[in-house]
């Protein structure tokens, strides 16, 4: 079984380059990205191994694909062509991995469509066929028929592909939801992403898994002031929390710059002292503030977590998401991708 860690979007918030490394040192060998440009920056800080570029190429990147030694995904004739007429006159080849809509309804060739791009790819100088792919669309909805269906559609497509060219090299469908919950779905190399960073791809997958997973990513800051308020004092923009009692309040120096969202005001909780907090008033660019009355010991400069653990307490990227109406793929992407990484 085969490994192609998916590192996308700065390897799900978590920094591309030194998440691959980790990856590569614990032997996977072949990478998903999104985009031509994420492939080229891990070729250039010297990553061997397959990489795969999910979302495909565009002409301007034809060239790139080639120098590098990255294998895009194909859905579409025309850039069968581009890529041929450019690895013949780079003197070079190009492996592409097809892929084919069993249901997805996004990008992807029509299952009728198979034969002639097979046949395309076939026919031209340069290019070949490195790999057959696929997505699900209902892998988190836990024993869904859909995706055992889809399952079979993939099966039956890799084995007609197979008749007209001989073999197929690698044929892979299953993101980390399939991965976690049917081995039927596996074939011969599995795509996860989430479940690298130690989350898991949805509330009901997490129950049924059996696996303890632990996130890799935690969101932490210091106390910038903690001040006393009076009763009946408005706080922060808007005025929209006004103190019921005399508290004490901690400023923390995050805010939706930070991707600590504006939605966040008067839902989320931080852990300080290791207990539960809650966010009051309206979140500002690059500030929030939390209502620690009942926490006499918080003093400027303690740790304040905004995700991960503190103590016996833990504020998981599913909670985050749970407050924002999103999912935890969001929340990391969010926060990783919008503050300064420290790698322990
Ligand atoms: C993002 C992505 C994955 C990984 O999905 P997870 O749910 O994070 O495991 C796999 N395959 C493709 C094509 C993707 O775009």
């Amino acid at each position: 079984m085969r490994v192609m860690a998916v590192v996308k979007s700065d390897a799900y918030g978590h920094g591309l380059l030194r998440s691959a490394a980790v990856f590569y040192e614990e032997g996977v060998r072949a990478f998903g990205v999104a985009e031509v440009e994420e492939g080229a920056l891990l070729r250039e800080a010297g990553l061997a191994g397959e990489i795969i570029v999910l979302l495909g190429v565009t002409p301007e990147v034809v060239a790139d694909v080639i120098h590098y030694r990255l294998q895009p995904v194909v859905y579409d004739k025309e850039i069968l062509a581009d890529l041929s007429a450019r690895a013949v006159k780079m003197n070079d080849v190009v492996g592409v991995h097809l892929k084919v809509d069993v249901g997805m309804g996004r990008f992807g060739v029509m299952p009728e469509d198979v034969s002639s791009l097979v046949e395309a790819i076939q026919s031209l100088p340069g290019i070949y066929l490195s790999g057959v792919m696929s997505h699900f669309p209902l892998a988190d909805a836990p024993f869904s028929g859909k995706t055992v269906e889809q399952t079979e559609l993939f099966s039956n497509i890799v084995a007609r592909i197979g008749k007209l060219t001989g073999t197929v090299k690698v044929s892979h469908i299953a993101n980390s939801a399939a991965l976690m919950q049917n081995v039927a779905t596996h074939f011969d190399m599995v795509r996860p992403g989430i479940t690298l960073f130690g989350c898991y791809p949805g509330r009901v997958i997490a129950e049924h898994a059996g696996l303890d997973l632990k996130p890799a990513m935690s969101f932490k800051t210091r106390v910038l002031q903690v001040k006393e308020v009076p009763a009946d004092c408005g706080i922060s923009y808007g005025h929209t929390f006004v103190t019921a009692r005399p508290s004490r309040l901690a400023v923390l120096p995050v805010g939706y710059n930070n991707g600590y969202l504006r939605k966040l005001s008067g839902r989320a909780a931080v852990l300080l002292g290791g207990q539960r907090a809650s966010v009051c008033g309206t979140i500002c660019m690059n500030v929030c503030l939390v209502d620690v009355t009942e926490l006499p010991g918080v003093r400027p400069g303690d740790e304040a977590v905004l995700m991960g653990r503190q103590g016996g307490e833990e504020i998981t990227a599913d909670e985050l998401a749970g407050w924002l109406d999103t999912i935890n793929y969001e929340v990391l992407c969010l926060i990783g991708n919008l503050n300064r990484r420290v790698y322990i």
